[in-house]
């Protein structure tokens, strides 16, 4: 079923609410505005505030899952109590949890060396970013002419199946984006139910993200939770949709309304 759009139909205000929000959510392109150039990706003060509030609020807890790594998620968003998961979710730390996958450890040296041998065979093409990352790498093409985009996606996977441990890391697909990581059994839907189960009460899960990397977690949590789309899809597994990143706030503030009018026993 394609997904509705989240303020027509008011998912958090069913009959018998009665558990604490998880609210989730991913950082660039969800909670804030896509660049060029993913240093200067930042969160507006005000979407800070907001979470803050919300991650303070008895009945709300808040987690952010992002593909950057864990200690860079921190530094974008250094808000106090929250979980923060990096690398899609290799790697978590949260009260009471600090986690990192043992089996993306042992592949960092062999991604290490393909993206080496990467950066020799693409030489100097300008507007390639090329992100070294703690278990993995990768390469932002966005702000490249287009005409070079094939040949530098082509590079990219010749240079990987060069590797004889090939195997062992997988290519993630994004916005302009390629990524090479290790091939685990790990992805942002199984990081979200660690981060469930480390919560240790009954929780209603709600999670928000617009790019692929997001589609594990919306099937992970199809059954228990309410999983958003940021942007119209018919191909999401999501099932509701906020128009665009701008409504960021005004979604931010109807959670923050659901748990406060939790806490008075009603939701209006
Ligand atoms: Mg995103």
């Amino acid at each position: 079923m394609p997904p509705e759009y989240f303020f027509d139909k008011d998912p958090l205000g069913f009959n018998g609410y009665k558990h604490t929000i998880l609210l989730m959510c991913d950082f660039d392109g969800t909670l804030a505005p896509i660049q060029g150039d993913p240093g200067k990706c930042i969160l507006l003060p005000d979407i800070g505030k907001q979470l803050e509030i919300i991650a303070h609020t008895d009945n709300s807890r808040v987690a952010i899952l992002s593909g950057r790594p864990l200690a860079d998620i921190q530094r974008k968003a250094p808000i106090k109590d929250i979980f923060h998961a990096g690398s899609h979710g290799l790697e978590i730390s949260g009260p009471q949890t600090r986690y990192i996958h043992p089996g993306a450890v042992a592949v960092k040296p062999i991604i290490d060396k393909v993206r080496n041998s990467f950066e020799e065979k693409i030489g100097n093409v300008k507007g390639i970013l090329i992100e070294k990352k703690k278990l993995s790498f990768t390469l932002h093409y966005r702000m490249a002419n287009k005409t070079n985009w094939e040949f530098v996606r082509k590079t990219f996977y010749k240079t990987i199946s060069e590797n004889t441990e090939r195997e062992r890391m997988a290519v993630l697909k994004g916005k302009k984006v390629l990524e090479l990581l290790p091939n685990v059994p790990w992805d942002k839907g199984r990081a979200a139910l660690l981060i469930i189960k480390q919560l240790k009460k009954k929780c209603l899960p709600v999670y928000i993200g617009d790019d692929v990397t997001d589609e594990c977690a919306f099937k992970a949590l199809f059954e228990c939770g309410i999983t958003i789309r940021v942007g119209q899809s018919k191909k999401t597994a999501a099932q509701y949709y906020l128009k665009n990143q701008k409504e960021i706030s005004r979604f931010l503030e109807y959670i923050n309304r659901a748990a406060c009018h939790y806490v008075l026993g009603e939701f209006v």
